[in-house]
């Protein structure tokens, strides 16, 4: 594709400005879509302005006066038949003044408000006309820009654009027709240069046929690159592995439960994965609790049995602790040899993991991101299972993909995460992955009981913990997240603790914080697992993954500061035993913004990870909830997942459609949708 530069009325000057808006090409130019429109088709007499609307006048200038108290100050008044107007400028050229003398007249646009002389517009757009200059026959777009480019350069120069050799469709009719969406060509016409006649309301909230086709087309090139992807990574080759014979059933047969119907259903899907010379790529997705370490621990059973290792990897150093401990437990009775990889570790201990896990040795290999590191060579890796996925970047994955080993096969991927994605999130950022979902939760779980309190009853709660522990229950105190300062942060758990201990006498009071040694927050956890703690002070490091079952309390400080997901990993610390357990959510009435009101409304009133999920992503939108995915991911720039749901499943169903049969049209599509050299998935 002949980059803009090439084209005709495209100067050096234009095409640099175009670029720092990440605009190179003639099809980026015209998916560069307005973000309102104004309507200046009409001129309105002056008397029928209404205050707070948008309009257009005509008149001549009566009077014009720069003024310099108590400011400077350009003050012009226009007249027109019905009444008067005056027009206020704060910054101006001197050619400004020129261009507005008295006896001039102006078309002017802007909004009407109330001034010193009656109604007035601050800044409004103006330019000079005589009697007869046609009013505009178009809505005019207002489009994104950057300084030193004007609107109108950016109207102009996507005029240039606006022809048939660059509006060709590039799909096979039959896709749009059932949708009865207009063609692309007309749409973008209209988007750029839509009729007077056109609603305005309809074009301002996307909802126009245009729009939605352009949405439409959008999502297609995400549902076709993400599959595409998918396709390719298919045709690489891993080990495939028969499912377990002897190893599950021993594993199973020690366990103190039996599988949920949720549980046998992924760890099925899982094993079928396995099996085939193609690596894995699964999302396991299961509300907190849920259980899917066990699920985690069959995939890998699977693979070791048949000789080949296993990365288990977390993204806190507690985390992958309690994985060791839990994996080792029910692993070593089988005979299986488990290496235990994290930064925090001394010298000695991490190069005999290094080499049990070189040699083959050891066939389970548990730790935090130190397993993605250089030095560590597998002997034969067949898996790699990523828990709390969303904490580790793109990048990362992709270099235990590539984890040096002997046979050219790649590993087999499974990553799990307790951040429940909604749906459309998960059929469109997350379309080149499988998803398995456990929608259900172990049985003889109570539910956490949510009380949200105002922090003038924080004595009150004191005397619930110590109620709690009294009865041989244990508590965490969560400290307020304070994300401007760590040191601070680090400050407040200190002064928590102090106050914690002088409070609770008769406790033992432990603390943990993300400043700890590993050996230390590891000691603390232990203790906390063991009872000889009875309260936990922590900060949010004890968020992901922690799992004391004897602890039915939980005290979270300026809840209202926290995300909903962060609230729900928190939560879902608590209610893992027999004991009804409660979950306490103190707030600030002064700090409290309308924001953090609508978190805590959604956290109390719901448990459901979808739901909470939900809810956040139409409180935040998918940038903050996709986290680190969305390095290197391209967001979706005109379609809304909310919004364009429904367009959204049919351009999922189609993209398989053309994955199958129409391999020239995906290319023409794809170009023209990632024209600026973007990928939807770089993986
Ligand atoms: P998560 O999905 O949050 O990682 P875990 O794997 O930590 O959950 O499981 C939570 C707790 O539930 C653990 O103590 C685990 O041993 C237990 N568990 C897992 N599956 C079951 C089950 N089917 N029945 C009873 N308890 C289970
Ligand atoms: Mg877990």
């Amino acid at each position: 594709m002949r980059p803009l530069s090439e084209l005709r009325g495209f100067t050096p000057a234009l095409c640099s400005q175009l670029a720092k808006l990440g605009i190179h090409s003639p099809q980026a130019l015209l998916l560069h879509l307005p973000l309102r429109y104004l309507d200046e088709t009409q001129i309105t007499p002056i008397r029928d302005l209404r205050l707070g609307e948008q309009a257009q006048i005509e008149g001549v200038v009566v009077h014009h006066e720069v003024s310099y108290k108590p400011r400077k100050m350009l003050n012009v008044r226009v007249q027109d038949a019905s009444g008067i107007i005056n027009l206020r400028f704060l910054h101006f050229y001197p050619s400004q003044i020129a261009a507005m003398q008295t006896g001039t007249r102006l078309r002017v646009f802007g909004e009407v408000r109330p001034g010193f002389f009656g109604y007035e517009m601050v800044h409004p757009q103006q330019r000079k006309v005589t009697e007869d200059t046609p009013v505009n026959t178009a809505l005019t777009p207002v489009y994104p820009t950057t300084a030193g480019l004007s609107q109108n350069n950016i109207r102009k120069a996507v005029n240039l654009v606006l022809t048939p050799d660059h509006l060709q469709e590039t799909l096979p009719g039959w896709v749009y027709a059932s949708l009865q969406l207009p063609d692309f060509a007309s749409s973008l016409r209209l988007l750029h240069q839509p009729d007077p006649d056109v609603a305005l309301p309809a074009l301002e909230d996307r909802s126009h046929p245009a729009w939605q086709r352009l949405a439409y087309d959008e999502l297609l090139a995400q549902q076709l690159s993400m599959r595409q992807h998918y396709a390719r990574r298919k045709q690489a080759r891993a080990p495939a592995t028969p499912p377990s014979q002897a190893l599950a059933a021993r594993l199973l047969g020690n366990l103190p439960f039996a599988l949920t119907a949720a549980q046998q259903k992924v760890v099925a899907e899982i094993s079928h994965d396995l099996q085939q010379p193609h690596p894995m790529q699964r999302l396991l997705l299961g509300d907190v609790g849920s259980g899917k370490t066990i699920v985690a621990c069959l995939a890998a059973l699977q693979m070791i049995e048949h000789g080949w290792q296993v990365a288990m990897m977390a993204p806190t150093e507690i985390l992958a602790e309690q994985h060791y401990k839990k994996l080792s437990g029910w692993l070593q009775p089988l005979g299986i040899d488990i290496a235990w990889l994290t930064g925090g570790q001394n010298k000695k201990e991490r190069r005999q993991s290094l080499s049990r896990i070189a040699s083959g040795e050891a066939m389970l290999a548990v730790g935090t991101h130190a397993l993605f590191q250089e030095e560590v060579v597998f002997h034969k890796l067949g898996l790699a299972v990523v828990d709390e996925q969303h904490r580790f970047g793109v990048e990362q994955r992709l270099a235990l993909r590539k984890k040096g080993q002997l046979t050219s096969l790649e590993p087999h991927q499974l990553m799990m995460s307790a951040t429940p994605i909604p749906r459309t999130l998960s059929m469109s950022y997350y379309a080149d992955l499988d998803v398995s979902v456990i929608d259900e939760l172990p049985p003889g779980r109570t539910p956490v009981a949510t009380k949200l309190v105002a922090d003038d009853r924080r004595e009150e709660i004191l005397e619930r913990v110590r109620d709690a522990c009294a009865q041989g229950h244990q508590a965490y105190w969560v400290c307020p997240l304070i994300e401007e300062s760590e040191t601070l942060q680090l400050q407040t758990a200190n002064d928590t603790y102090a106050y914690m201990q002088a409070a609770f006498p008769e406790l033992q009071v432990g603390l943990v914080h993300g400043r700890m040694k590993a050996a230390e927050k590891q000691a603390v956890m232990q203790a906390f697992a063991a009872n000889d703690i009875q309260l936990l002070v922590a900060t949010t490091v004890i968020e992901v993954g922690v799992d004391v079952p004897n602890a039915s309390l939980m005290v979270i400080e300026h809840a209202e500061r926290m995300g909903l997901s962060q609230l729900h990993q928190l939560r879902g610390r608590v209610g893992r035993g027999a004991a009804k357990s409660t979950c306490i959510l103190l707030y600030s009435k002064q700090q409290c913004s309308q924001l953090g009101r609508a978190r805590l409304k959604v956290i109390y009133e719901s448990s459901d990870g979808f739901q909470i999920a939900q809810a956040d992503l139409h409180i935040r939108g998918p940038g903050e909830l996709l986290g680190t995915r969305q390095s290197g991911v391209p967001m979706l720039k005109i379609a809304d997942l909310e919004r364009d749901s429904a367009l959204l499943l049919q351009a999922k169903q189609v993209a398989d459609q053309l994955l199958r049969r129409e391999p020239a049209a995906i290319k023409a599509h794809l170009q023209r949708w990632l024209s600026q050299g973007e990928e939807w998935m770089k993986v």
